[in-house]
């Protein structure tokens, strides 16, 4: 039996407090506080008179009359051949700022002899993107301009034709790399005449896949100059703090931004609420008392709001999440008749496009009453025009933050937006410091073009594309000499009179991808079909697939029986044999070199280039309540990284001064370790599972008390140095995490870790307070 809601969105109104009240006594937690953000009014300029005039008909005829003043601002310094970047809020239009130029000069290119007068490459991180930009572009039915849309899947014909004859071509890093630059003589009167290069979502390029970009866009300018063409670069990014330096990463070129906003924005109700339940439950966090998760106490909250007439969309981290969520309020909602089970979806992402038009539609007329997705959504589908938006968990960064919560209100409407803490360090840290919410800077997108790992196959790739000589390092750097003589000497390039030649048979774009994936990745394997059912990076392979691993695969459990490192397979069966399983390891690092250093008193921070070896030695199972059924050993070697990492050291008396013994200080130190790992996305756009850390009470190289934390992947992905510069706000900000939690010896919110290869042993969360205050004592401002 179903009834008829009150619809709060067809009355006109919408009153966030109202809805907010609706949360009183649901769930299990409380509401810890609440943020009026204050709505802003529109600045307008009007239309530039160089634009195209068709294009401009064609832009007004799709009810576009004003511009927003960065909208004018980008276009117009694109338009002058400056490179720009734009960086404004979820829904500000950031497109037209690009697609005015770009449209603009294809357009008008159309009556060049060749009909292809000025041609335009825009970049999107996924074919989800291209493919919308494209059905945009061609609902704007500007005449004469041919855009089209390049990807992995299109057939051989098409792909002749775009290349002989489409003037605006959408498509994604990956193939740039992979066939416009090494087939770059096919492309020669695409690239003769190209004139802009978009790169949309540009924040999204970050860490080690950011820094491969910026080799790929390197050698698309030295492959665009071959031909005689300098493009204009026009990226557009959420907002991050310095978007202008992350383009000028990105590109290695002079990048202005583009920051103030002028589209008008509506105000918004923002709370944020920690779930109840007791921090600290056992070392597994899985004891009946302990604090409820972010996802289930989403699920109660969407209930009621749902059921007090609002339209809530749900953002969890995880796909298992969203399925959790859209299952528990459909349950609820069934329990107490309030509405059709269907009225509530769960969106998973890889949809074609009918479909997500469809569920578009769902959502406009009120047949979806909710929705849980993850943040695939970012990237997808338009879902403007919801009155309330759930975070079920910290989403990461900044960015994503305000991205995900500007989903939420339509025209001018107030909307609310609530933050549910997950049993994290950061999460409990943020709720509790609104402030580094709402106050704060936001993160950098950090990349690291120079790492040898990353600049290395990208020389190699830049000389089977054309001979490198040394003239190239105004694209590749000043290190470019020696990795050109590694190259040398690694039989990947010989170097001739006339500059560094590719030395083999095959084509170096084969050998690596932008994302991360190398020949050693370790295949899943399911045993019974003998299907590849995806693969994990060989970084992390030894302690996710090792033989007897129970493994999560899109949330269905499987269980390893084999490891085969020689096969680089890990062999599957479908089973949830009722345990899990957690790797036990050892782990170690040396000193390579000190980049940089920094005394804060007693205390020195260092960053710099260091090498890790872990060897994952057995794992326990244990049951879901935290009971540890036994441990098997494991014979697997030793693994080495070569990475870069912050460690700070103190002397082991000044310790002792303020109370630590000798007793308590590895349990110090290694509690401390965990909580600035779990603490790092607050000033670096990473996650737990991208950085590593190793503490010890007295290290060979040191000869200290040390902890490091360092870039979980070779040659380090960035993450490490942005730590390092901003070491005093991420210290303080890992002490009041620690000292702020209710717990009594530690919990998941505070120092436990998930990934700790120590079965988070010891740990001592006083004691871990006590070093950090020490170290913090004499900091200096970063
Ligand atoms: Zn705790
Ligand atoms: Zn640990």
């Amino acid at each position: 039996m179903s009834q008829v809601l009150p619809d709060a969105a067809a009355a006109g109104t919408f009153d966030a407090n109202a809805a907010l009240a609706a949360l009183d006594g649901v769930g299990t937690g409380r509401l810890l506080h609440v943020r009026e953000l204050a709505g802003r009014a529109p600045r307008t300029a009007g239309w530039p008179d160089w634009v195209n005039p068709q294009v401009a008909a064609a832009i007004r005829g799709a009810g576009i009359d004003e511009l927003w003043s960065h909208q004018r601002a980008v276009a117009d310094m694109a338009w002058a051949g400056h490179h720009v970047v734009v960086s404004t809020g979820t829904a500000s239009g950031k497109s037209l700022g690009y697609l005015l130029p770009t449209l603009s000069a294809v357009a008008d290119g159309a009556s060049a002899p060749t009909g292809r007068g000025a041609t335009a490459i825009y970049l999107a991180p996924t074919k989800a993107l291209a493919a919308d930009q494209e059905a945009r572009i061609r609902s704007f039915a500007v005449p004469d301009v041919r855009a089209a849309v390049l990807d992995g899947d299109t057939p051989t014909d098409e792909r002749r034709w775009i290349r002989d004859h489409a003037a605006l071509l959408l498509t994604n890093p990956d193939l740039l790399h992979q066939t416009l630059l090494p087939g770059h003589e096919r492309w020669a009167s695409f690239f003769r005449a190209l004139r802009y290069v978009v790169i949309d979502e540009c924040h999204v390029y970050k860490g080690v896949f950011g820094s491969h970009v910026a080799g790929v866009l390197r050698r698309l300018r030295r492959i665009a100059r071959r031909y005689g063409a300098e493009p204009t670069f026009v990226l557009a990014s959420a907002t991050i703090a310095s978007p202008g330096l992350h383009a000028e990463e990105l590109t290695g070129l002079p990048v202005t931004e583009v920051t103030e906003d002028g589209s008008p924005r509506a105000p918004m109700t923002f709370a944020l609420w920690e779930p109840g339940g007791k921090p600290g439950g056992n070392a597994t966090g899985a004891s009946d008392d302990s604090r409820r998760s972010a996802v289930a106490e989403s699920a109660d909250l969407m209930g009621a709001l749902i059921r007090h007439g609002v339209q809530t969309l749900t953002f969890a981290r995880s796909r298992v999440g969203v399925e959790v969520v859209a299952e528990m309020v459909r349950a609820s909602l069934r329990y107490d008749g309030a509405d059709s089970p269907g009225s509530v979806a769960a969106y998973r992402g890889g949809y074609l496009p009918e479909e997500r038009r469809e569920l578009e539609n769902d959502l406009r007329t009120g047949v979806l009453r909710g929705l849980a997705a993850t943040s695939a959504l970012e990237l997808g589908i338009d879902v403007s025009g919801l009155d309330a938006v759930l975070l079920a968990g910290w989403p990461g960064t900044h960015a994503s933050l305000w991205q995900q919560a500007g989903r939420a209100g339509r025209s001018g409407r107030t909307s609310l937006v609530v933050l549910v803490a997950a049993d994290d360090p950061l999460d409990t840290f943020l709720v509790h410091h609104p402030e580094a919410i709402f106050d704060r800077a936001i993160e950098t997108a950090t990349i690291d073009p120079a790492n040898p790992f990353v600049l290395a196959p990208h020389v190699a790739a830049a000389a089977h594309e054309l001979p490198v000589t040394e003239a190239d390092s105004v694209y590749f750097g000043k290190t470019l000499r020696p990795v050109l003589d590694s190259l040398v000497s690694g039989t990947v390039l010989r170097r001739r009179p006339k500059g560094w030649f590719w030395a083999r048979d095959d084509r170096p774009a084969d050998h690596f991808s932008l994302r991360g994936g190398s020949d050693d990745d370790i295949r899943i394997v399911e045993t019974r079909t003998a299907r590849v059912l995806g693969t994990v990076d060989a970084a992390r392979s030894h302690a996710a697939v090792h033989t007897g691993a129970v493994y999560l695969h899109q949330g269905r459990s499987h269980v390893v029986t084999e490891l085969d490192l020689a096969a680089t397979t890990a062999h599957v069966v479908v089973g949830d044999p009722g345990w899990s399983t957690v790797a036990r390891s050892v782990s170690s690092f040396d000193i390579q070199q000190v980049e940089r250093e920094k005394r804060w008193g007693a205390a020195r921070l260092h960053f710099g280039t260091i090498r890790v070896r872990n060897q994952v030695t057995s794992f326990l199972r244990m049951l879901p309540s935290g009971e540890v059924i036994g441990e098997h050993p494991l014979q697997l070697p030793e693994r080495e990284l070569v990475t870069r990492g912050v460690w700070w050291t103190l002397a082991e008396e000044e310790l002792l001064n303020v109370g630590v013994t000798a007793d308590a200080l590895p349990g110090a130190l290694h509690a401390a370790e965990h909580a600035s790992i779990g603490m790092l996305p607050l000033v670096a756009q990473s996650d737990r599972w991208d950085v590593g850390g190793v503490s010890t009470a007295l290290h060979p190289d040191t000869e200290l008390p040390t902890v490091v934390v360092y870039d979980g992947y070779p040659g380090g992905a960035g993450f490490a140095e942005r730590a390092y510069d901003e070491a005093a706000t991420w210290l303080m900000a890992t002490r009041t995490a620690i000292a702020s939690c209710g717990c009594p010896n530690g919990c998941p919110s505070c120092v436990q870790s998930p990934k700790c290869g120590n079965g988070n042993n010891p740990l001592d969360k006083t004691a871990a307070v006590i070093v950090l205050d020490r170290v913090l004592r004499d900091r200096a401002a970063d």
